[in-house]
Parts: structure tokens; C-alpha cells; sequence
């Protein structure tokens, strides 16, 4: 079994550099080695956090006091459009990977930092795609029946950033995720405004797979989104807050405070509101600091720890500030996205 060590500190395994020590820490580089240490845990009634590239996470200073299996199993199988990647596999890489051999249906995901098995915990999106628009299949151990299983696509109960991964947090691991990605040469659809006008198309055109990664990777470095060393925006966990989708008695609410408010049309009737539109018309624009944590100076939706100089309840006191001031002006709950591990907002 992977070597168990105590005391590691999370901070270094987080894009947003926070977190106290692990009870004990152990790499599994392989899917039997995660199953075998997440079960042997299980037994021994130890607490599990399952660690992947550690960039939707907000650690506690106190840290996590149980074991932390690091996903670190490699390997890409392909035969014909079923691509499948075992969960340690770094995500970008994949959509690198398939994007030179002319395959579609991910490449709008260019630049989402992590690995591949998180990518169906908060079904992962950007750009007008996201993977359950792909994934056909994911392996996962059970920890409630101790099994391996082979859940489809439509057991993953996917919806905007959700899924049942997300909905029973400690029940299914990862190990490997099935996708379907024909090799036609062309982008999917360009469903999303600000990427058609970026490649100089109309919303549902197609364009060339590499053009539309080399398109969605320059408008994420501009916001910052994409993980950079020498970029203090980049040390996030990303979109801090989902966009909260309304029932449209609270849009009939918000439009009396705000004529004319920005909004998509989201299934059911229910409206979804730009949660970074939220953030700045209550008064936090980007770069609004509050000691040594900021919201990032290019895209509003981002809370940083820009100089590694923060706790994480100095980046929490920011985020409860923000979401109290949107409460408060403008009648919204926002919603965090990251996942909290022994603290919350
Ligand atoms: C700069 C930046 C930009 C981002 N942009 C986007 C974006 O455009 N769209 C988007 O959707 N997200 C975005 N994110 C968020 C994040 O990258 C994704 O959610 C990503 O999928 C998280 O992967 P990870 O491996 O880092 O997961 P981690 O942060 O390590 O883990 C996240 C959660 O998944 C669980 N988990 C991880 N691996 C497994 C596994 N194998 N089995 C079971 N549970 C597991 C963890 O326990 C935790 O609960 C961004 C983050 C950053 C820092």
C-alpha cells in the first residue's frame, strides 16, 4: 500500500495555498491503490479527503484530521470516439491530448486547472460546454457498498455545476471517467457570445478544435483563470460563487431594485443572474482588498490570496463580506463553489 506520512501541510497542494496538516497523507498512483487505501480508512473509521489538483478547495488553518489520499493513477485508453482517462490524469493535458487529434466536445474546457476524476464532482463547464455534455460513463469505488462500480452518464445526475458526486460527498471516488469525443476535426457548436465574437464567428458556428483551445486558453489568461506562477490573480480556486439561479418571484424582486437586470433564461422558467454583475454592483469591484486577501483585479468572481500571505479565515472574512453586501443591497444569496474542508462560509 502508498506510504502513509503525518503532517503534511495541504497549503503547497492548493491553488489558493491555504490549508493546515493532514492527519496523514499518502499518494495512490494507481485506481487499486486508491480503493485500497480509502477502504482500509473506511475500516479503521478514519475521516477521507480525496485530493486531487487541490483547485476547488478552501482547507481550514487547523488543517484536516484524517487521511489524504492524493489521486496521482495515470493513463489514457482510446478506442474509437470513448476516450477514457483514469482520475490523476492533469485535465488540460487530456484537452490538449484530444484536441491535436481533431476530437470535439471538450475543447471549450481548455485551461480548467485539476485532474480529470474531479471533473465530474461539479460537472465541470465553461464556455457554453460542459462534461456532461461528453461523459459517457465513470468508474467509481462505493464506499457504502465497498464495490467498483460503472455508473452512465445519466446515474451521475448532472445539472448546472452539481451532480450526485456533489450530492453524496463522501460516498463515491473517482478512479476513471469515460468520454465521447468523435474526431471530426471541428469545434462543437460555439454556443457561448464572448468566445463566437473572440474567433470572429456567430453563436452555433463550428470552427477548428485547436483554433477554439488557442481561443478559450487567451480569454481565460486575461481573466486570470488560467493557473500562471507569475500571475498573483491565478492563486484562486476560480469562480468563488455559482450564479445563482432564481425563481422568478425573486426576479420579479431583484428587477424592482434593478430595471433591466443582466440575466440568462434557465430551465423550468428560472432566471440565472451573473453572480459577478451581483459582486459589483453592491459596491466590491475587482482588486477590492481586505488585508491580504482580494478579489482578483481581473475578473470579479475570483478571490485570491495574491502574496501566499493569507489564512484561510482572512479569504473566508472576504467572502462573507461579499456575500453579506450582495444580500444586503441587492436581496441575492450567493453561493460558494469551492468545496470546504473543516471550515465553511
Ligand atoms: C484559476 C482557476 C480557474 C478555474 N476555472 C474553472 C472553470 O472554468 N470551470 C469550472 O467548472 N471550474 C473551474 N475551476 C475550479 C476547478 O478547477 C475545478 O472544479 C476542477 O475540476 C477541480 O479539480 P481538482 O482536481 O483540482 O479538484 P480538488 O480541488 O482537488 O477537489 C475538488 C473536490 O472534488 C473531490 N475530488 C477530487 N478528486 C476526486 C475523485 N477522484 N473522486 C471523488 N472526489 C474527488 C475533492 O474531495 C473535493 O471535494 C477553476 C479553478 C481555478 C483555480
Amino acid at each position: 500500500m502508498a506510504e502513509r506520512v503525518a503532517g503534511v501541510r495541504l497549503a503547497p497542494y492548493t491553488t489558493l495555498g491555504l490549508g493546515g496538516p493532514a492527519g496523514a497523507f499518502a499518494e495512490a498512483s494507481s485506481a487499486e491503490e486508491i480503493v485500497e487505501l480509502v477502504a482500509s480508512a473506511d475500516r479503521a473509521g478514519e475521516p477521507v479527503l480525496v485530493l486531487g489538483g487541490g483547485s476547488n478547495l478552501v482547507v481550514a488553518d487547523e488543517g484536516f484530521d484524517g487521511l489524504v489520499v492524493r489521486v496521482a493513477s495515470r493513463g489514457v485508453d482510446i478506442v474509437g470516439d470513448r476516450v477514457t482517462a483514469q482520475a490523476g490524469v492533469d485535465w488540460d493535458a487530456l484537452v490538449a491530448l484530444v484536441v491535436a487529434e481533431g476530437r470535439s466536445g471538450i475543447e471549450c474546457l481548455s485551461g480548467i486547472p485539476g485532474l480529470v476524476g474531479s471533473t465530474p464532482i461539479q460537472n465541470v463547464g465553461a464556455y457554453g460546454q460542459d462534461v456532461s455534455q461528453t461523459v459517457t460513463g465513470v468508474s467509481v469505488y462505493d464506499r457504502v457498498t465497498g464495490e467498483v462500480v460503472g455508473l452512465t452518464a445519466g446515474e451521475c445526475g448532472f445539472s448546472y455545476r452539481d451532480s450526485v458526486f456533489k450530492e453524496e460527498p463522501d460516498r463515491h471516488v473517482v478512479l476513471a471517467v469515460t468520454y465521447e469525443l468523435a474526431r471530426d476535426g471541428l469545434s462543437g457548436p460555439i454556443a457561448y457570445g464572448e468566445l463566437a465574437a473572440a474567433l470572429g464567428v456567430e453563436p452555433g458556428e463550428r470552427v477548428p478544435v485547436a483554433r477554439a483551445r488557442e481561443a478559450v486558453l487567451k480569454l481565460r489568461r486575461g481573466k486570470g483563470m488560467v493557473l500562471d506562477a507569475a500571475d498573483p490573480d491565478t492563486r484562486s480556486a476560480g469562480s468563488f460563487f455559482t450564479n445563482p439561479v432564481l425563481t422568478p418571484a425573486q426576479a420579479a424582486e431583484l428587477e424592482l431594485r434593478v430595471p433591466g437586470f443582466p440575466r440568462w433564461d434557465a430551465p423550468g422558467g428560472l432566471v440565472k443572474v451573473p453572480a459577478a454583475w451581483l459582486i459589483e454592483n453592491a459596491g466590491f469591484p475587482k482588486g477590492y482588498r481586505r488585508g491580504p486577501a482580494r478579489i482578483s483585479t481581473k475578473h470579479t468572481l475570483a478571490l485570491t490570496n495574491p502574496e501566499l500571505a493569507a489564512t484561510t479565515a482572512e479569504v473566508l472574512a472576504l467572502a462573507r463580506e461579499v456575500r453579506d453586501g450582495v444580500l444586503e443591497k441587492l436581496g441575492v444569496t450567493l453561493v460558494n463553489e469551492p468545496v470546504m474542508v473543516g471550515t465553511h462560509l
